[in-house]
């Protein structure tokens, strides 16, 4: 059983997933690849865009079938999110980690993830929402930030956040610097 703490009611795998939706929501990875088992329609009808590269289909992060915390295509959604459980959520399921501690984790990597987005908005306003790995696009190359210290000002706090949230994903959320399932989500 896995431990709680003397306030906290009995909560489930799935109930921490409920709260987070921290890999479907384009904050640890940009992008699902599907497999040649997944059908793409009752992806599309849920408003998910499925388009293709040279790998085969795959749909970008924030997914829009993730609405209130819940997947809306749950009985149909694509094989690798089926098999995909983050290190946090199996600390959670052995009861490496109780409920009150999964919940901080998630919460202080949503924070931060909110600070980034508004920092991003404010540089690029319709890039707000952008999944991180989208944003990590857009900052400019090192070189140049290194050789002009106005853009390097503009950007610096763009870049201790995703430096912060690249450092809590890895520790708190991957087990190692790949994700759990090799074909899963991709940055
Ligand atoms: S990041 Fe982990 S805890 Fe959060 S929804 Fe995904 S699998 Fe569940
Ligand atoms: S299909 Fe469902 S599980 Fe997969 S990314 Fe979208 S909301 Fe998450």
């Amino acid at each position: 059983m896995v431990a709680m703490s003397d306030q906290t009611p009995q909560l489930s795998p799935s109930d921490l997933c409920r709260s987070c939706g921290l890999c479907c929501d384009g904050t640890l990875f940009g992008k699902v690849r599907l497999q040649p088992q997944d059908s793409p329609e009752p992806l599309r009808v849920a408003g998910i865009m499925v388009t293709s590269d040279h790998r085969g289909s795959l749909f970008k992060l924030a997914c829009a079938a993730h609405q209130h915390g819940c997947c809306q295509v749950y009985a149909s959604r694509p094989s690798n999110c089926r098999s995909y459980e983050c290190k946090l959520l199996r600390r959670f399921k052995k009861g490496a980690v109780t409920w009150a501690e999964a919940a901080a984790q998630i919460d202080r990597l949503r924070r931060l993830r909110e600070q980034l987005g508004r920092e991003v908005e404010r540089l690029r306003p319709a890039m707000g929402r952008a999944s991180v790995a989208e944003i990590v696009q857009i900052v400019p190359p090192f070189a140049r930030l290194a050789g002009d210290a106005e853009l390097h000002k503009r950007w610096a706090p763009v870049l201790l956040r995703l430096v912060a949230l690249r450092r809590l994903g890895l520790e708190g959320f991957h087990a190692s610097r790949r994700p759990a399932q090799p074909e899963h989500l991709q940055r």
